[in-house]
């Protein structure tokens, strides 16, 4: 099995073999028993899936062409008479995808909480190799260093999207793109940026042959972070919530920047110092 995003996936649309739609009311359902696991790093690992939640974000999903495995919807907002839901189910077993029309009482052990949104897909997940990762003069990407916290990349993610960057390279021992809180807090931007995962000596190797700039972010920063003109090809570094970026990885950056505060605060928020830095990035990108 491959994460690999450039490997050829399962046709969807009118060539794909129909998908089955399947009644469930019980949570000891072994089916439900599996997709429930995935709440689990080590089952989504194992299996190269992850849940999505809410009908929005599975469309998201689908209109970005990612292989939808398993749609739940809830049964009784079918019967209900639910256009968009009953669309939804059309589109899913034309693409392949099984479908699962479940009581309230799985899909609330599946979401793991009370008033479960009516739709919950099973996403096969992508990821793009380091070595795939190329970028034009103006162009940016984000490389986060040992991101610990979901919300902050979910939001990463969402605001990468935001401006157009190019991909998220996760460096070192990173939150799981594609666990729960993360995929929530992207809202869809999941499906639509590159997400690389590289081991702290393959990013490095990966650099010597970088042709851009690598602009760290740092509170021991020299430079104001408005001072480059980004217009070569951008990668900004930013650094893990506790500790920062380690001192290896901030000896591979070209620039160390410093946005510079007023008041108490030590330093911002990660999520926030990204989205600052992406949208300067872009700014004097677009305006050179
Ligand atoms: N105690 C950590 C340190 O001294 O590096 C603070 C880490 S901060 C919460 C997380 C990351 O956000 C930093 O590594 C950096 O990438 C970015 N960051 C936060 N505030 C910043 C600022 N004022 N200037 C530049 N980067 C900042």
């Amino acid at each position: 099995m491959t994460d690999d995003i450039t490997a050829p996936r399962r046709r969807a649309g009118p060539l794909a073999a129909p998908g089955r739609i399947k009644d469930i009311s019980s949570a000891a359902n072994p089916i439900v028993k599996d997709i429930r696991a995935l709440a689990q790093k080590r089952h989504r690992d194992e299996t190269g899936l992850f849940l999505v939640e809410g009908l929005k974000l599975v469309l998201d999903g689908l209109d970005a062409g990612w292989e939808l495995g398993t749609l739940v919807v809830s049964k009784a907002a079918l019967l209900g008479g639910s256009e968009v839901l009953t669309r939804a189910v059309s589109r899913a077993v034309a693409s392949g995808a099984d479908v699962i029309e479940a009581s309230a009482k799985v899909l609330e052990a599946i979401a793991r909480r009370d008033n479960p949104q009516s739709a919950i897909g099973v996403f096969r997940r992508q990821l793009v190799p380091l070595a795939k990762i190329a970028l034009a003069p103006g162009e940016v990407a984000v490389a986060l260093d040992r991101v610990r916290d979901p919300g902050n990349l979910g939001t990463i993610l969402r605001t990468a999207d935001a401006v157009g960057a190019k991909a998220v390279v996760l460096v070192g021992d990173c939150v799981d793109p594609f666990s729960l809180e993360t995929v929530r807090a992207t809202m869809g931007s999941i499906f639509s940026v590159p997400v690389v995962r590289a081991k702290e000596a393959e990013f490095l190797a990966w650099r010597q042959d970088f042709a851009g700039q690598i602009v760290g972010t740092h509170m021991a920063g020299t430079l104001d972070y408005r001072t480059p003109d980004y217009a070569a090809a951008t990668l900004l570094f930013m650094g893990n919530e506790q500790a920062g970026l380690s001192a290896e990885m901030a000896g591979t950056c070209d620039l160390l920047v410093r946005i510079p505060q007023a008041g108490r605060a030590d330093s911002l928020n990660l999520a926030v110092a990204t989205g600052v830095m992406l949208f300067e990035a872009r700014r004097k990108a677009l305006t050179l």
